[in-house]
């Protein structure tokens, strides 16, 4: 990957974990300005105590893209950059420009996109069978 592209890459990503890390500090200012009405101080949590709570504030969507964007800034550390985690090709530039983030090609991503819908789908089925073999009326509603 070319230098100037890796640079706007870091940028973004930059500015994308600063916005996530934001919101998160805003969730634990609110959250200690309540719990100091109630007299507790929260300044001296342990720091596994305080991830536990930004765990609790974030959301799994955006623990997820935080995690994806500090594995891609990693990755951009290391060089490797740009490249399918999975089948080694090069990344489409146009896929990295609308997400920075990206660590599978187009067609690997489709491919972890329909195996996750068929396990759903597999786990769905497995349900539904269960209870058919409970429900006998199931046929008459
Ligand atoms: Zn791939």
């Amino acid at each position: 990957m070319r230098k100037a592209a890796l640079k706007t890459a870091k940028s973004r990503l930059d500015e994308m974990k600063r916005g996530i890390l934001r919101e998160i500090k805003d969730d634990l200012r609110q959250g200690r300005e309540g719990a100091k009405e109630d007299g507790m101080d929260t300044y001296d949590l342990a720091s596994e105590e305080r991830d536990r709570e930004i765990n609790f504030i974030l959301g799994d969507r955006e623990r997820d893209k935080l995690q994806a964007i500090e594995d891609a800034l990693a990755r951009i550390e290391e060089g490797s950059y740009g490249v399918c985690e999975n089948c080694e090709s090069d990344i489409a530039p146009g896929r990295l420009d609308a997400m920075p983030f990206s660590l599978l090609c187009v067609s690997c991503q489709a491919e972890s996109e329909k195996e996750a819908r068929s396990q759903r789908k597999f786990d769905d089925e497995r349900a539904y069978r269960r209870l058919g073999s409970t429900e006998v009326d199931e046929d008459s509603v």
